[in-house]
């Protein structure tokens, strides 16, 4: 038995869009310098007031314009007359015995999707969502039977950022220096959260580029990996765009099962995303490819599949993150055994591949890989399910 869970509901003050106000959060450098423009801020000071407007938002974390004490108090009013800084609203905050924290956030049309923090040993990921539910049906995935609503704005996805600061308490006082010494809390991002990030590009893209951004939350391209299930048309736009790390939910070795496991591959099989990845211009060896394989008993962790699996990633700076697969209510596989792992990670190692297996986290709380799923989804299913067994 693990520790107890934890749950609190945290009512952090909501700030409605009062007025039609624009929300600063989300609004690229370039957005931001035509918005405040519009409102009025001669073009030539526009540059600098982005950067000191800026600096205010994502460096200090500070909320509220009259804090910004380095501009004048009439230009302060003129930013909160026209704009809030607001971040999506933490419904619930859930604490696993291993110390992983997800946060359930309501968004926009009462929409939730949950964002998970993984404390490390001198550091800690926080693992984001794309997308409310995802268009896509992998058959080992819990979101993938929640069907999408909607995609999250730049804001919702920089916000999720944000909101795990304030809680991890993690900006800098103001006047007490920059913040930057020490490590980090939060100093990895996944995108590996609910949604497929290249179904959302645009909305993902300026959220990366805001949270990179070194005036800011300066964190730094290479402590950023997106994962996709294989949307093949994006991958080399994503290397362009936005330069971060990518790993690819991989799973199969032949595309009869990949079909399965992945339906993505019906459209991009497994030959033509190989090839898309061989091209992905920042795979060198120090910035390597993750390979994302959930370990699913009798389905895909044979030692022909880890064979198979060596010589599909020839000529690819690759690691293979093995995944236990973690089981969700009506889940139709089984984990595969810890022996069975090992040998299949053993097989990649021979031959010379990185090959950790990844210790789920936050299991107590439903917080792993591929177990996020709203709770109202979830509760209008186990009312469906209760239906059912009540033969109504
Ligand atoms: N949609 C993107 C990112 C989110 S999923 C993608 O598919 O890559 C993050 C990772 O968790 C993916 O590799 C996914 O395949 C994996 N995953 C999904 N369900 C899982 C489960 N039940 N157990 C273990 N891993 C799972
Ligand atoms: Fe969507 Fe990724 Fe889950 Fe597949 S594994 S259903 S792409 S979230």
């Amino acid at each position: 038995m693990k520790a107890p869970i934890t749950q609190d509901v945290v009512t952090i003050p909501r700030r409605e869009a009062e007025g039609g106000k624009r929300n600063i959060v989300g609004l690229t450098r370039e957005a931001l310098r035509d918005a405040l423009i519009a409102v009025g801020t001669p073009e030539k000071q526009a540059k600098m007031r982005v950067g000191q407007v800026w600096q205010w938002v994502y460096h200090w974390g500070v909320r509220d314009f009259a804090a910004m004490t380095n501009l004048s108090k009439a230009f302060r009013a003129v930013l909160a007359e026209h704009f809030e800084i607001a971040l999506p609203e933490v419904v619930t905050r859930q604490v696993s015995g291993d110390g992983t924290r997800k946060y359930l956030i309501r968004i926009a049309g009462g929409h939730e999707v949950e964002t998970v923090y993984i404390p490390e040993e001198g550091r800690g990921t926080l693992c984001i969502s794309s997308q409310v539910g995802c268009t896509l049906t992998c058959s080992f995935c819990h979101t993938g039977t929640q069907k999408l609503v909607r995609n999250l704005t730049a804001a919702e996805i920089v916000g999720q950022v944000m909101l795990a600061r304030d809680d991890l308490g993690e900006w800098p006082e103001p006047g007490t220096g920059t913040g930057e010494s020490g490590p980090r809390l939060l100093s990895n991002i996944v995108l590996m959260g609910m949604g497929e990030p290249l179904y959302n590009f645009e909305n993902v893209r300026d959220g990366m580029k805001i949270v990179m951004d070194g005036e800011g939350i300066a964190l730094g391209r290479r402590r950023i990996t997106l994962s996709t299930s294989g949307v093949v048309p994006e991958i080399a736009r994503t290397a362009e765009e936005i330069g971060c790390l990518l790993a690819v939910s991989f799973h199969a070795t032949t595309d009869a099962v990949r079909d399965v496991l992945v339906p993505i591959n019906r459209r991009w099989n497994i030959e033509t995303l190989l090839a898309a990845l061989k091209e992905y211009p920042k795979a060198t060896n120090s910035e390597r490819i993750t390979f994302e394989y959930v370990m699913l008993d009798g389905v895909n962790d044979s030692d022909d599949d880890a064979h198979r699996l060596v010589a599909l990633l020839d000529g690819i700076p690759a690691k293979v993150n093995l995944i236990p697969f973690n089981e969700w209510p009506g889940a139709p596989y089984r984990r595969s055994s810890n022996n069975r792992i090992r040998a299949f990670a053993t097989i990649l190692m021979q031959a010379g591949y990185a090959s950790p297996i990844r210790t789920p986290r936050g299991e107590d709380i439903m917080a792993a890989c591929g177990q996020l799923k709203s709770a109202t989804e979830r509760a209008r299913k186990s009312r469906a399910e209760i239906a059912a067994e009540a033969g109504l």
